[in-house]
């Protein structure tokens, strides 16, 4: 498993040395032909003669003939669940045209406010397939390995994004953690770090490193505001102690209502803190939800495409839609559903994708890790839950998906994402297409939320 190191905290010189130049980064899952062959997932997934490349792809004429025949043998591969031509099932779905689709939506890149990226091999795997959901801008959260807790290590690790996706603009985290001074966070606010995420401990991937009580975060809370740094909170609670048989622990906390315990801890540092910016993550219940919007404009909550999707009975037998915080009940996945199609400008796309080897999923060297891979369908699937409900139209899906984490983030008004990104994406419901069976190749093979069902379609144009 990638992520089995312990997650202390490193010395600031010793998370330098941890952050070594790409190539010489030890992997621990072994190299593919798929990584060997420097293919982008741009290469290999969806990838059709209308989709329309960038401007700097063309740049590299030579070099993408040499790559053609390797590409599209990888993409074949992906497209027939993983199997080499001379397996395949022929169960590759014939894709139809784009003049046969039976909805069209043109909208502009959207932006993901809450992504897993990963380091060493499975950044290289996951980070080439933002743009295939639909995205230009994501947020990038900071559990690395140690976690970033320092705004140099932030920006270095920014930086070994950019190469694997050249047209996203990636905006760099802390990792809410005791050694986070207020001076740290004028540092980080000078460097142009965004936002601080706060875990509370044990509760996620890499949260060892997690923070138990608010209260000792004031002051930093206090420096965040000052600097209009962002709050990004895990919202669940710890849960009751599985060794506490006796219920000697007063609370009795589950992953089931972790969240909503968690709620009076948002009202109270929103509360000591009206004018600092707040995220309530990845928002799973009508509870959460109400939360949100009884809290000024400072509060706003991300909501991730796979809780449109999902509810307990899902994850209860199924490694792959398991993640933290759990999906819930029927009524509190239609409350997601209703908040993020309401046009309320407190709630925007934070996918939480968050990829993990299938062999990890599995349960195959412990127990199952927690985390949905969504990444190169992002949009697509959040126009599809849409569409349930009757509201996957233009304006609705350009709220949620581009437009109001952008505001709240304040990405116009800061100068904060890169460049002039003219192009636009276009949704198309009825092509057939498949979500792919795996990203990625052999151990680090990563296997996406719906793999193997139909799904909407998504091309840039110019
Ligand atoms: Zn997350």
């Amino acid at each position: 498993m990638e992520f089995s190191l312990a997650g202390e905290i490193l010395s600031s010189f010793e998370l330098h040395h941890f952050y070594r130049p790409l190539e010489t980064i030890e992997h621990p899952q072994p190299q593919t032909a798929i990584k060997r062959a420097k293919m982008t997932l741009k290469d290999h997934l969806h990838l059709r003669s209308s989709v329309s490349h960038h401007p700097d792809d063309d740049k590299d004429k030579e070099k993408e003939k040499e790559d053609e025949s390797t590409a599209r043998k990888l993409f074949r591969r992906l497209k027939s669940g993983g199997k080499s031509d001379d397996e395949s099932d022929n169960e590759s779905p014939k894709l139809r045209s784009d003049s046969e689709a039976e909805v069209v939506i043109e909208l502009p890149p959207a932006a993901d406010f809450h992504v897993h990226l990963r380091d060493g091999s499975m950044m290289e795997t996951v980070t080439p397939t933002i743009e295939n959901g639909g995205v230009n801008l994501v947020y990038v959260m900071p559990n690395l390995v140690p976690p970033l807790t320092d705004p140099a290590a932030a920006i270095a690790y920014m930086s070994r994004l950019q190469p694997l996706s050249p047209s996203t603009t990636f905006l760099p985290t802390l990792y809410l953690h005791p050694s986070i001074t207020p001076a740290t966070i004028a540092t980080a606010a000078s460097m142009g770090i965004v936002g601080v995420k706060s875990y509370p401990r044990g509760l996620t991937t890499n949260s060892d490193s997690g923070v138990l009580s608010y209260e000792q975060f004031y002051p930093v809370f206090q420096a965040m505001s000052d600097h209009d740094i962002v709050l990004n909170l895990h919202g669940e609670c710890p849960s009751t102690p599985s060794e506490d048989v006796a219920g000697i622990e007063d609370e009795d906390i589950t992953i089931l209502n972790a969240e909503s315990k968690f709620l009076p801890t948002l009202l109270s540092i929103h509360k000591a803190f009206p004018k600092l910016r707040i995220v309530l993550e990845h928002c799973t219940t009508a509870a959460a939800v109400e939360a949100v919007r009884s809290c000024g404009p400072t509060v706003a909550g991300t909501i991730t495409a796979h809780h449109l999707f999902l509810t307990i009975d899902n994850w209860a037998d199924d490694p792959f839609c398991f993640c933290k915080p759990v999906a819930k009940l029927p009524a509190d996945r239609a409350a997601l559903l209703a908040a993020a199609t309401s046009g309320d400008t407190k709630f925007f796309l934070g996918t939480d994708s968050a990829p993990h080897p299938k062999p990890a999923k599995q349960g195959r060297s412990g127990k199952t890790v927690a985390g949905v891979f969504t990444q190169p369908y992002a949009v697509q699937l959040v126009a599809e839950a849409f569409d349930k409900v009757g509201k996957a139209d233009k304006e609705t899906l350009e709220g949620f998906c581009c437009k109001f984490g952008r505001d709240f983030y304040k990405v116009k008004e800061k100068g904060i994402e890169n460049g002039q990104d003219k192009r636009r994406i276009v949704l198309m419901r009825g092509l057939g297409e498949k979500v792919v069976k795996e990203v990625g190749g052999g151990e680090g093979a990563v296997v996406p939320f719906r793999a193997g069902e139909g799904v909407w379609s998504l091309k840039w144009i110019e």
